[in-house]
C-alpha cells in the first residue's frame, strides 16, 4: 500500500492529467493546479459563443490518435472513457477532381496487411509504389538500428531511398506532416520512421485512426475526475513561482496563497517553465514552435458522407466530418503559410480548395465559419533536438518535469504527453520510496 504522500502537479494538459490519474490509481493524494478554467491544455474544447446565441462546442482542433498510442489508451481507460474513442479502419485519399482511393488493411498479416489496398491506390503510379515499398522495407531494417536518423531530415532519408517526387508529395508528406506537425525538410528522420514503424508496419490494426466521439474536454471533465476522490483539481489558478529553499522545493506560490506537498511536478509547456522556475536554468534555445490551423465550416446541407479524407496537392491536408457532412473540420499542420493570412482569407482559401474535392460545396450555403490558429501548437521536431529534451528528474530531488516536449521517446503528440506524465509519475513514486511502473511499452 503506497503512503498517502501529497503530490502537487502544475498544468492540467494531458501530461499533468495522466500523471494525476496514474498517481491517484496508486493511492497518492494529488493536487493539480491549472491556470485556465478548463482541462486538457492544447487538447481541449470550448463553446463557440458569437453574439447573443450560445454556439456549438468545438475542439480547439481535431485531435486523432492511432491504435499504436498504447499509453494514451491506458490513460483513457483509467478515466473510463476509452469507449468514447471511435476507430476508423479506412483512410480516404482524394485527388483534386474528386477521385477517391481507400487505404485499409486486407487479408495478409502485418507488415503486408496493406498489400491489396496499396495495389489499388489510384493517386500513385506503379513506379511510385515500387519506390515506396522499398522504403517501407528499409524502415523495418533501419528503425531503432541506425544511429544517424536523429541527425538527418526525413527528406534527406527519402532522397537517400530514391523516392519518386510523387511518392514524396502525395504519400510521405501527406502522412508525416500531419503526424509530426512539421515539414519533411525540417523534421528529424527518426520521428518519421517511428510513425511508420509503429503505426503502419508493426501490427495490422495499429494504423486505425481514433477520433473522439465527444468534445475533447468531456474526456476529462470534473465529473469524470469524481471517481478519484484523492485528486483535487483547482482551476483558474496559475502558479506564479516554484519556491526553492535549501536545494529543494518547499511550495508553489499562487495568487491565493501557497500549496505545499511532498513532491512537485511541472507539466507546463517549455516556454512557461522559466517564468515559474528560473532556477532550473534549462536550455531552450534549440526549441522552436510549429503552428497548426483548424478551420470549422458549417453548411446548410451535407457536402460529403466520408468520415475523413486526406486532400492531395493543396494547402488543406485533412477533412473530418463532424456532423453528417454539414459541419466539416479542416486541418493544416505546420501551417506557416496561413499564420499571417487574415481569417476571412483562410476561409475563402478553404472553400476554394474544398470545391476541387467536393462539388457540392459549389451549391450549398455556408452558415458559419471559424478559424483557430494555434501558433504554438507543438515544438518543431528538428534534427539534433533529442539531447536537449529534458528527462523527468531535475537537479532538485522533489521537483519533476512532464510535458510533450520532455524526453518521452515520442514527438509532441497526446501519446507523447501521456508518456511524459507516466514517466514523471514513476520518478515521483521512486523519490517517495515506493517505485511504481506506469509506462506501457510501445507495441512491438
Ligand atoms: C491544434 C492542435 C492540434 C493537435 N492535433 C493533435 C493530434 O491530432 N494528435 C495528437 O496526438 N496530438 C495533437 N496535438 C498535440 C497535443 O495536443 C499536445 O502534444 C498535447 O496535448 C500536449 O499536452 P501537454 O500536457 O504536454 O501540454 P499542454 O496541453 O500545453 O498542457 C499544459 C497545461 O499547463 C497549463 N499551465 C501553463 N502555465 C501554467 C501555470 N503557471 N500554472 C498552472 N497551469 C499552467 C496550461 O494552461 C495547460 O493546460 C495537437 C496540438 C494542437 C495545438
Amino acid at each position: 500500500m503506497a503512503p498517502a504522500s501529497r503530490i502537487a502537479i502544475v498544468g492540467g494538459g494531458l501530461a499533468g492529467l495522466s500523471a494525476a490519474a496514474a498517481l491517484a490509481s496508486a493511492d497518492y493524494a494529488v493536487t493539480l493546479l491549472e491556470a485556465r478554467a478548463f482541462l486538457g491544455g492544447r487538447a481541449t474544447s470550448y463553446p463557440l459563443n458569437t453574439g447573443e446565441e450560445p454556439g456549438p462546442t468545438i475542439d480547439n482542433c481535431q485531435h486523432v490518435l492511432l491504435r499504436c498510442c498504447t499509453n494514451l489508451a491506458d490513460f483513457y481507460s483509467r478515466l473510463g472513457v476509452r469507449d468514447q474513442i471511435h476507430f476508423q479502419r479506412e483512410f480516404y485519399w482524394i485527388e483534386p477532381g474528386g477521385r477517391i482511393s481507400v487505404m485499409k488493411r486486407g487479408l495478409f498479416p502485418a507488415p503486408l496487411h496493406f498489400t491489396e489496398s496499396f495495389a489499388r491506390l489510384r493517386f500513385l503510379s506503379l513506379s511510385d509504389k515500387f519506390s515506396l515499398a522499398s522504403a517501407l522495407l528499409a524502415i523495418r531494417y533501419e528503425y531503432g538500428k541506425r544511429d544517424d536518423l536523429e541527425r538527418i531530415t526525413m527528406l534527406d532519408w527519402l532522397k537517400e531511398k530514391k523516392q519518386t517526387p510523387r511518392a514524396i508529395e502525395r504519400f510521405w508528406r501527406q502522412v508525416l506532416v500531419s503526424a509530426i506537425n512539421e515539414d519533411l525538410e525540417r523534421m528529424a528522420a527518426s520521428h518519421g520512421l517511428q510513425v511508420f514503424y509503429l503505426g503502419f508496419l508493426s501490427k495490422a490494426n495499429s494504423y486505425e485512426m481514433g477520433v473522439p466521439s465527444v468534445p475533447l474536454e468531456n474526456l476529462y471533465s470534473n465529473e469524470i475526475w469524481s471517481q478519484y476522490p484523492n485528486v483535487n483539481i483547482i482551476g483558474r489558478t496559475p502558479v506564479k513561482r516554484v519556491v526553492i529553499d535549501g536545494g529543494q522545493v518547499t511550495g508553489l506560490k499562487t495568487d491565493s496563497g501557497f500549496v505545499n506537498a511532498d513532491a512537485y511536478m511541472l507539466a507546463v509547456p517549455f516556454e512557461r517553465v522559466d517564468a515559474i522556475a528560473p532556477e532550473l536554468a534549462l536550455n531552450y534555445t534549440q526549441f522552436s514552435h510549429s503552428p497548426i490551423t483548424g478551420i470549422h465550416l458549417w453548411f446548410d446541407r451535407a457536402i460529403t458522407d466520408l468520415p475523413n479524407a486526406t486532400l492531395l496537392d493543396r494547402t488543406i491536408q485533412w477533412m473530418f466530418n463532424k456532423d453528417s457532412g454539414r459541419h466539416i473540420q479542416l486541418v493544416v499542420s505546420a501551417s506557416r503559410t496561413l499564420t499571417e493570412l487574415p481569417r476571412n482569407e483562410v476561409i475563402a482559401l478553404a472553400l476554394d480548395e474544398l470545391r476541387d474535392f467536393f462539388p457540392l460545396v459549389k451549391e450549398v450555403k455556408l452558415e458559419r465559419a471559424h478559424v483557430v490558429k494555434e501558433l504554438r501548437a507543438t515544438f518543431s521536431a528538428t534534427p539534433n533536438l533529442e539531447g536537449y529534451r529534458p528527462v523527468s528528474n531535475t537537479q532538485f530531488p522533489n521537483l519533476f518535469l512532464a510535458g510533450d516536449w520532455t524526453r518521452s521517446g515520442w514527438p509532441a503528440t497526446m501519446e507523447g504527453a501521456v508518456r511524459s506524465g507516466y514517466l514523471a509519475a514513476e520518478q515521483v513514486t521512486g523519490f517517495l520510496g515506493h517505485r511504481e511502473r506506469f509506462l506501457l511499452p510501445d507495441i512491438a
